[in-house]
This record gives structure tokens, sequence and C-alpha cells, in this order.
């Protein structure tokens, strides 16, 4: 046994649930093959159902390319579903405040 970090970077197609406001849950999501957002928490499911102790996982949408967080960025965690941020901010607002 072992600690391990699993970092994909991709940019691609959008995926579902972007209508989720901040601080809801996202539910299991739409499970369409090519959706990112679905093949991520499906990613984080298997590993804890096949008994790896998942400590953190989170998905973030529209980062900076170091990673860190943008005015826009959208952050889902993958283990309590809940997202911070909402993918649909008026002008001047900030998903960072
Ligand atoms: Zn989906």
């Amino acid at each position: 046994m072992g600690n391990f970090v699993i970092k994909v970077e991709a940019a691609g197609s959008h995926g579902c649930q972007r209508e989720v406001p901040s601080g809801q849950k996202v539910a299991a999501g739409c499970g369409a093959p090519g959706c990112p957002d679905c093949i991520a928490r499906l990613m984080v499911a298997l590993l804890k159902k096949w008994g790896t102790n998942v400590g953190s996982a989170t998905l973030t949408h529209w980062p900076n390319p170091d990673g860190t967080l943008k005015a826009d960025s959208v952050v889902d965690d993958l283990l309590t579903y809940e997202r911070k941020g909402s993918f649909n901010l008026k002008h001047g607002e900030s998903n960072l405040s």
C-alpha cells in the first residue's frame, strides 16, 4: 500500500449539469459515454468501490494554465458532489469571493 496522486489535465467537450448552482450537489450525471464530468465522477467512484481510500478529488472547470483558480473557475468536489462556483456569472461577479 502507498499514497498516490492522479492528475489529469484535459480539454474537450462540455460536461453536464451546468445549471447546478454554487453550494448545491451535482447528481450522478447524464451518463453519456463522452461526458467528461461523468467520466471523472465514475473514475473516483470506481476507486472507492474497489477499496481505495480517496482523500480528496475535485474537478476544476476553467482553471488557469497552472491549475489555480480564476474568477470564473468552478470546482466540483467528486466525493461530496458539492459545486463551488457558478457557470452563470453575471458581469462583474466572481466565483473567488
Ligand atoms: Zn454527464
